[in-house]
């Protein structure tokens, strides 16, 4: 009798903790784990890559480095939809992948909640094509400002003031005037805008916390518009509404982060999605599909406590990747499936390379260096769980102090 097949689509937090997960439970299952890039990347350090403050190298890691290949077969490919009736996934170069089960983690889009003009003229922060595309814009817009004089060239408007952004807007504030003296542009003429919907910033923070970031992005020289929805974007320019009337502002990089949805593949499989999200049973299998498990940011999971959805952060996908891979072990061996438990070790967002701010557990609050420290080892435990101590002392991760 042929072994029962596991095919993990997406080699995120998510996918990549449950194929290593899995391959070091006792089980007769042959595992096959699908990516479209032979990389990983740490999402949650995407805002460096595209401030250009780290190079693509520094969060991305072969794949098969990371897993033990004797025991999972890794594929390169993009998938384009499940056909969850006849458990078989449809790739884009390798044709049918049949499977007994399914890991879906196939990650996050940028979301564009139908406004026009986003995908023509913003840039996104999704994944490594989109922060270097990001990255080489900005730095070109910079560069171009010795020759055209043109004050646009050195505008920067970011939409959303939500956790990306502000990451974002702390790297940019650090590089932003080192690139001054090499590119021979006046910084009095920088000029960076963000342009939030919501009433107030980083509500997931206390109103003294987010007053500190804020307060820190203000001094490095960032205007910020709150309660003012974007409307449009059109070709170097973005329409917000202020008061009941329409105003625009002038930038030749403008950069969206107003924030994400799940993976277009979700909704293109025929499963039940709200923004590219399903939510899942207690056991993160999909209701009606006992063979299929959804995890990360295509998942949505009930937090008993708040009785509304956890948040979708690479915190909760490596728990779920752990989860998902114990339940699969227990499957195959015949054992009842268990719930997943969550709680989180607190919300940390870096502003530039040496302040952060957040909670950390029992609601502890740090700021200043020592939450820049905090955010550090947040991301290091992370890149731990998904890669190795090996990966850790490549990416040189150990320092602290630039
Ligand atoms: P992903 O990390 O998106 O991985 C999905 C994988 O699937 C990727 O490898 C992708 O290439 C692959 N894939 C996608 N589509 C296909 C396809 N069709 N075929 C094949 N492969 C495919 N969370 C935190 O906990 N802390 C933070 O500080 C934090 N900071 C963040 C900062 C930024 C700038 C951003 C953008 C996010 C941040 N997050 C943070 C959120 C976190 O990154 C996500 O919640 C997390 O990445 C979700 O993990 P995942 O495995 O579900 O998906």
């Amino acid at each position: 009798m042929s072994r029962p097949r596991v095919v993990i689509l997406g080699a995120g937090y998510a996918g990549l903790k449950t194929a290593k997960e899995l391959s070091k439970k006792n089980v007769e299952a042959d595992i096959v784990l699908v990516n479209k890039n032979d990389y990983h990347y740490e999402s949650t350090q995407l805002h460096e890559v595209a401030a250009g403050t780290e190079p693509a190298s520094k969060i991305t890691f072969n794949i098969v480095d990371v897993i033990d290949t004797k025991k999972v077969e890794f594929i390169k490919d993009t998938v384009i939809k499940v056909e969850k009736d006849d458990k078989k996934v449809l790739l884009e170069n390798n044709g049918e992948l049949s499977y007994d089960y399914l890991v879906m983690a196939l990650g996050f889009e940028s979301e564009t909640f139908g406004i026009p003009g986003v995908d023509e003229f913003s840039l996104p922060l999704v994944n490594i094509k989109t922060a270097e595309a990001a990255q080489a814009h900005l730095d070109k817009m910079l560069s171009n400002y010795q020759q055209s004089k043109n004050e646009l060239d050195l505008s920067i408007v970011v939409c959303g003031a939500g956790f990306t952004s502000i990451e974002y807007l702390g790297e940019i504030t650090n590089r932003i005037p080192k690139l001054a003296k090499t590119m021979n542009f006046p910084m009095d003429k920088v000029k960076i805008t963000c342009i939030e919907a919501m009433p107030t910033l980083l509500p997931m923070f206390s109103e003294k916390l987010g007053q500190f970031g804020i307060d820190v992005l203000k001094k490095r020289g960032v205007t910020f518009k709150v309660g003012t929805p974007i409307k449009e974007i059109k070709e170097n320019t973005v329409v917000y509404e202020e008061n009941g009337e329409l105003k625009e502002v002038h930038a030749h990089t403008i950069i969206w982060t107003t924030g994400v949805k799940g993976s277009h593949v979700v909704g293109e499989s025929g499963f039940a999605e709200r923004r590219g999200r399903v939510m899942v049973e207690k056991d993160l299998r999909v209701e009606g599909y006992s063979d299929i498990f959804m995890i990360g940011d295509v998942s949505a999971v009930m937090d008993e406590e708040s009785g509304r959805p956890f948040p979708t952060t690479a915190q909760i996908a490596i728990k779920q990747g752990e989860a998902a891979a114990n339940n699969l072990a227990r499957l195959l061996n015949n054992q009842p499936t268990e719930a997943f438990t969550f709680k989180s070790l607190g919300t940390v967002a870096s502003i530039g390379n040496n302040v952060g701010m957040g909670q950390i557990l029992g609601g502890k609050e740090v700021k200043g260096y020592m939450g820049s420290i905090v955010k550090k080892s947040i991301i290091n435990k992370s890149l731990l769980d998904v890669g190795t101590a090996g990966t850790l002392l490549k990416k040189g991760r150990f320092d602290y102090y630039h």
